[in-house]
């Protein structure tokens, strides 16, 4: 089951770039994921994204204990054991408590917009659905452990990390803070916009988003209600701004004539944001 899912998984782009083959003198993001995984094994090592003799012996202590190949080297069966540690049990619609919490917190880093209830009712189901079929991983529905590997890839952090995104058809990873509510955006993009949402709130605007980033997923879904002229027009998946990091769309009561617009027309370019498509007061993209 290991091997397989963790072939399965690093057929995705998503994995391929988050789960490489890692030994002794790596460094980066993947090292450090890795490096927090073995402490959650148990292994006090310091997550410093350095793979050095310390790392390399907690490796090979968890592969001992696992009845794994010995060899220090980080590879699909050993990524796909730590994939399972310390993750939730089998999850499927009508679970509640605190790993569905746990899943929901996850699928919220991911992009996905649902509220972490405790509560795995339809929305979950959808929001596990979509981010199963971004990675790539069998469609189900069910939370078992090739999903919570995938997810581990992701900060269990509400509204940070690091997200699957695309910039003019490319895949791309994306490091994502939260703006507020489920949202979140590019982090430079956040930080801005936390800054204009806050000087909107002094001169009493209220910026309430209801959508910033997109996985594929949820792009492909907009895109397909648009052209059954269910929907706002949409971007093809994977040429929104909004899965870039970049884009957020704001609640506009009354439209441009409202005071939400005409405050953000005044004042959203010294943030960097401007109001980049015709017809769509709400749709406004971080440019620098
Ligand atoms: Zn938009």
């Amino acid at each position: 089951m290991t091997a397989i899912s963790s072939a399965r998984v690093a057929s995705s782009s998503y994995a391929a770039t988050s789960s490489p083959v890692l030994r002794q003198g790596a460094t980066g993001s993947a090292v450090t994921q890795l490096q927090n995984k073995l402490r959650a094994a148990g292994h006090a090592i310091s997550a410093d994204g350095v793979f050095g003799p310390q790392t390399r012996a907690a490796v090979v202590a968890f592969q001992r204990a696992k009845g794994l190949s010995v060899d220090g080297i980080v590879g699909p069966q050993t990524w796909g054991a730590l994939n399972q540690v310390g993750t939730g049990p089998v999850l499927r619609q009508g679970a509640t408590g605190a790993s569905v919490v746990d899943l929901q917190n996850k699928l919220r880093a991911a992009g996905l917009n649902i509220a972490a209830d405790g509560i795995f009712g339809p929305q979950t189901r959808n929001a596990v659905i979509a981010f199963q079929r971004a990675k790539g991983l069998t469609v189900d529905g069910v939370v078992g452990p090739q999903t919570w590997g995938a997810l581990g890839g992701v900060s269990g952090n509400p509204g940070g990390g690091t997200v699957l995104g695309y910039v003019n058809g490319q895949p791309r990873q994306i490091t994502v803070s939260s703006i507020g509510g489920n949202h979140v955006m590019r982090s430079d993009a956040a930080a801005a916009f936390n800054n204009l949402k806050a000087a909107a709130a002094a001169a009493g605007i209220n910026l309430h988003v209801n959508s910033a980033f997109r996985t594929q997923a949820e792009q492909a879904e907009l895109y397909r209600l648009y052209l059954a002229g269910q929907g706002n027009l949409a971007a093809k998946p994977g040429y929104s701004n909004h899965q870039g990091g970049l884009s957020v769309d704001i609640n506009m009561p009354g439209s441009y004539s409202g005071a939400t617009y005409r405050w953000l027309q005044a004042n959203a370019r010294r943030f960097g944001f401007v109001n980049d498509v015709g017809g769509e007061p709400w749709h406004w993209t971080f440019q620098g």
